[in-house]
């Protein structure tokens, strides 16, 4: 056995991990709690390449945040408006379909589309934006909305939760989106969001979602006023959803920005504190297959170290994000796909472009690339359970047992 690990303190967790067996939430905490961040690593490493192998993929995609105007005013937002406030605006159809033409011509797989909750779009706003979007490409991947915008989408339609889910799915919604989660504690979202839904109401959501077959990525927002202890309980309740109903894709840690916010005191979680909350959760999540390090949020540099702490996927282009810059990001808005690659490449990973359910859509260099699978051959890219999932499980076990 490695010195290092002979040494630690967690040594008897270790064990656990490299017999595949599930660690608790005393195990998870401890992990919190010690500043062994190299035997983390190690752990998290080795889960990671379990799962993986040496594969980190990467998405050709492109965002839009449609509005900005939202009747809530959660105090870690620095990109809410009111409708007559300086900044405020919203997008029409012409203008998103403006802007997903333009990216479909670069080779984009999916939009990412969420926004505020504004207080006088019509049900068929949204409606019609899948629909016109998906017109276009029918291969094209929506993944759109928070747990939070389905529940306004939910009474501004006058629909049940699984009734407007199921409308937005066959106006072609591909997957929902993970933001939103926050921290679930309901005292903690007391005091950083507390007018938006539950912990309750966002599990709900997830839930019906994967019921009806689809599926969906999930969040944690660290570095506000959180402690230890309710992020082992986030990730507890996410991990037995999971268990539940296996409809997460991939799990993303958000990392808190200030600026414009009203915690500007706040000072959000440092690059030690992202790196080893992503180790933590590729060793306390064993039923979810990926770990996506958002390098709008943490920067490509630290993204690219945590390729060796869990992490397997850099998410993608991205191509303009309004959210965490209107927070005070200093990441650029968009990354070239050679970017991506070279960056991959750096660690000694295997990078591989790929949909939006993890199946391989190019591996190797950009330009350089093998095709191992297009949409058009795996078919389906709304992320349901039958062909499309058995191809979805079969590319994210690559790396061997899961
Ligand atoms: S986090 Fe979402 S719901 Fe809350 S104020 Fe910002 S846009 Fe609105």
């Amino acid at each position: 056995m490695n010195k290092l690990i002979e040494r630690s303190e967690l040594r008897d967790i270790y064990e656990k991990v490299e017999a595949a067996q599930r660690i608790n939430e005393d195990d998870c905490l401890r992990l919190y709690r010690s500043q062994d961040l190299a035997v983390i690593g190690m752990m998290a490493n080795l889960v990671r390449e379990r799962k993986n192998g040496n594969v980190a993929y990467y998405i050709l995609n492109r965002h839009i945040n449609y509005s900005n105007i939202c009747i809530l005013d959660c105090d870690f937002c620095a990109f809410y408006r009111r409708r007559r406030d300086a900044g405020a605006y919203e997008y029409n159809l012409p203008q998103m379909i403006e802007k997903a033409q333009d990216a479909l011509k670069l080779g984009i797989t999916e939009i990412h589309i969420v926004g505020g909750l504004h207080p006088s779009f019509k049900w068929d706003y949204y409606v019609d934006m899948l629909r016109s979007l998906k017109a276009l490409d029918p291969k094209l991947h929506l993944k759109a909305f928070t747990a939070i915008e389905i529940l306004h989408l939910s009474w501004v339609g006058k629909r049940s939760v699984p009734e407007t889910l199921a409308a937005l799915r066959e106006a072609g919604l591909g997957s929902l989106t993970g933001g939103g989660a926050e921290i679930f504690d309901p005292e903690v979202r007391s005091v950083i969001c507390h007018a938006k839904e539950s912990a309750e109401e966002w599990l709900d959501v997830h839930r019906t979602w994967h019921k009806l077959g689809g599926r969906s990525t999930c969040t944690m927002l660290i570095g506000h006023v959180e402690k230890e202890h309710h992020r082992v309980d986030h990730l507890r309740r996410l991990r037995d959803l999971q268990d539940e109903t296996k409809g997460f894709t991939a799990f993303v840690t958000l990392a808190f920005h200030p600026d414009n916010t009203k915690l500007p005191d706040l000072t959000g979680p440092s690059g030690y504190d992202v790196l080893k909350t992503l180790a933590i959760a590729r060793i306390y999540l064993d039923n979810i297959d990926h770990i996506k390090a958002y390098w709008i949020l943490m920067g490509l540099k630290l993204a690219q170290v945590s390729l060796s702490y869990g992490v397997d996927d850099l998410d993608g282009t991205v191509m303009e994000e309004k959210i965490y810059h209107m927070a005070g990001a200093k990441t650029p808005q968009e990354m070239a796909r050679e970017e991506l690659v070279k960056a991959i490449h750096e660690t000694g990973r295997e990078p591989v472009q790929r949909d939006s359910l993890y199946r391989p859509v190019k591996t190797g260099g950009a330009g350089h690339g093998v095709p191992t699978a297009t949409q058009a051959e795996t078919g389906s890219d709304l992320g349901l359970v039958g062909p499309a999932e058995t191809a979805y499980a079969g590319a994210s076990n690559e790396g061997g047992a899961a």
